[in-house]
Order: structure tokens, then C-alpha cells, then sequence
């Protein structure tokens, strides 16, 4: 098809997640396990959304890894750049539900098998057919796989492609806070269209605001768009010429897991056969309130992956 292609890169792994919240998931009377990862969220939701839809990443030879490629294939996400480690296991992440809604993770990496994703092993010719390249991993950490990262994303761009950024901070996986920003800034500087949640904002520039000064001081002259996620509150945007805000759309949120997620995926598979919608603000904003749309209809089903919509059902969402 003459649709451009969207290659997600970063990991796919199972969340455990505990069935109540406010306690840890060894306490819990039960857990779910749930198919997860951020970048792989957003190759889902690009093709749900009925874009063409890639994903790069290393899982394990095991029972994990075999499902997860499983669930990519069946969505339709083309899986050519896949791989599977002989010796290390899938990623696994053990989630807190916080009594304020927010999640606290705990990952399984004695190395998981994402983190030995190694730069000779990359399917370059699959990754140098993308027109979008969006980056989602929270792995850039160590070697072998921070190689292969930086490879991959230079590849992309040196073919043309549009390097999209979502940090996806975790904490928990950097020995210090201090390397994690200095980490995802490495980064920053590359990408063409980053988005970020305020929480990130914040932590980015080590300040407690939220506010169009905080964002703009992150600006670089790379960069054509800028979203920050603010939840029930929707986004806001910055381009070089324009900025502004679209509201969110009222909704039941019951599970706000990959909200964030569906909202990158919405805003890639719209963006990725006109990139000149990135600066064209009247049409870039009936773009975000697509993409608010799927992230709304994201927090009203329980878990990531199973609550991304079709385009069918964002466009009756939409009209109500
Ligand atoms: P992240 O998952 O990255 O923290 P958000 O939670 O801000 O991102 O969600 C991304 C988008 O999904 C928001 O910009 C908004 O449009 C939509 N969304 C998220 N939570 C809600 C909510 N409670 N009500 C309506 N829309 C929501």
C-alpha cells in the first residue's frame, strides 16, 4: 500500500498487574497478566487505527515472548524486525496501583532479553523503510542494546524518516536521576516530535511547573512539535510558530494504562502521509482531538492493549 510505514522500537513485555489497588502485587488477592510495553502500545494502536504498523524489538525464547509476538501478528503489526534471545528471558514488569491512580513498576532485568538486542542483528532494511521511526524504549541504559538503539534510530533518520520521541520515564531503572535526564536529553536533541506527560515536564526541568516557560525551555531547533498530556485535561502543543491547547473529551476512566500510548499511535498513523499537518495548526489540532479521543477511549477499559480502538469506533466516539 502507499501508506507510510510507522516502526515502533523499544520493548514489549508482560505487566503484572495487581487486581486491587492501594497494595503491592504480593499482597494482592490476585493479578492479571497483561501484554504491555509503551512502544509496543503504540504499534497496536497504529494498527488498530488501520495503519501500516512495524515493531523492533528482542523478546525471549520463552513462553512470554512467543505469546507477545503472537498478539503483534494478530493485530496486524508487521513483526520482520523481531527477535528472540536463546538465553535470556522476556522483560517483565510488576506494577503497584497506587490509591492515587498512579502505577509504581518493578522490572525483571538479570538482563531481560531487550537489553541484549545487539546492533549486528537489526533488520536495517526494514528500518530503513520508515517514514515515521518513534522511539518508546525504556532500555537505552546499557550495553548491548544502547548501541543498537542509537544505531537503529540513525539509520531511520539517514533514510528519511521522522524521529518521534516518548521518554517513558521510569525511575526505578536509572542508578540516578541525574543519569535518566541526561539519558532521555541524548535523545531530546534528535527528535522531530516528542511527547511527554507533565509528570515528565516536571521531572525534565527540575522544577514543579507545568507551564509554557518549563515546555518552551525544552524547545531545540530540531524539534517541529512538542505534546505534553495532561490527562482529564487533554494536551497542549508547541510548534516553531504556533501553540496552544486541545481539551479532553469527558469520559468513566477506569484504567488510564496506555492513554498515552493510544494518543502517540492516533497522532502518528494521522500525521504519517502529510507531515506538513505538523505545521498547519487548524489542521493539526482536529489531529490531537483525534488523538484525545483514543486516549480518552483507552481509560474506559480495563488494560492497554485490549481498550485501543479501531477508527471506526474513534469516529463515533467523536460525534457522540
Ligand atoms: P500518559 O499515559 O502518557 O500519562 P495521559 O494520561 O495524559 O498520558 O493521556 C494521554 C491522553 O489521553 C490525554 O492527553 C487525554 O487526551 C487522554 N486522557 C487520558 N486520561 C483521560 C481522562 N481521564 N479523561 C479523558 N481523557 C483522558
Amino acid at each position: 500500500s502507499s501508506d507510510g510505514l510507522i516502526l515502533s522500537f523499544g520493548e514489549m513485555l508482560i505487566d503484572f498487574v495487581p487486581t486491587v489497588s492501594g497494595v503491592s502485587l504480593a499482597e494482592a488477592p490476585g493479578f492479571l497478566k497483561a501484554p504491555g510495553g509503551a512502544p509496543a502500545n503504540v504499534a497496536i494502536a497504529v494498527a488498530r487505527l488501520g495503519g501500516r504498523s512495524a515493531f523492533v524489538g528482542k523478546l525471549g525464547d520463552d513462553e512470554f515472548g512467543n505469546m507477545l509476538a503472537g498478539i503483534l501478528k494478530e493485530n496486524g503489526v508487521n513483526g520482520d524486525g523481531i527477535l528472540f534471545d536463546k538465553g535470556a528471558r522476556t522483560a517483565l514488569a510488576f506494577v503497584t496501583l497506587r490509591s492515587d491512580g498512579e502505577r509504581e513498576f518493578m522490572f525483571y532485568r538479570n538482563p531481560s532479553a531487550d537489553m541484549l538486542l545487539k546492533e549486528q542483528e537489526l533488520n536495517l532494511e526494514l528500518i530503513r523503510s520508515a517514514k515515521v521511526f518513534h522511539y518508546g524504549s525504556i532500555s537505552l541504559i546499557t550495553e548491548p542494546c544502547r548501541s543498537a538503539h542509537i544505531r537503529a534510530m540513525k539509520e531511520a533518520k539517514k533514510a528519511g524518516a521522522l524521529l518521534s520521541y516518548d521518554p517513558n520515564l521510569r525511575l526505578p531503572l536509572w542508578p540516578s536521576a541525574k543519569e535518566a535526564r541526561e539519558q532521555i536529553m541524548s535523545i531530546w536533541d534528535q527528535a522531530e516530535l516528542i511527547k511527554v506527560s507533565d509528570v515528565e515536564l516536571e521531572f525534565l526541568t527540575e522544577s514543579n511547573k507545568v507551564d509554557d516557560e518549563s515546555a518552551m525551555s525544552l524547545w531545540h531547533p530540531n524539534l517541529k512539535l512538542l505534546l505534553v498530556t495532561l490527562g482529564e485535561k487533554g494536551c497542549r502543543y508547541y510548534a516553531k510558530h504556533f501553540r496552544g491547547s486541545v481539551e479532553a473529551f469527558k469520559v468513566k476512566a477506569v484504567d488510564t494504562t496506555g492513554a498515552g500510548d493510544a494518543f502517540v499511535g492516533a497522532l502518528l498513523r494521522k500525521i504519517v502521509n502529510d507531515l506538513s499537518i505538523l505545521e498547519d495548526e487548524k489542521r493539526l489540532r482536529e489531529v490531537l482531538r483525534y488523538a484525545n479521543a483514543c486516549g480518552a477511549i483507552t481509560t474506559t477499559k480495563k488494560g492497554a492493549i485490549p481498550a485501543l480502538p479501531t477508527d471506526p469506533e474513534v469516529l463515533k466516539f467523536i460525534k457522540g
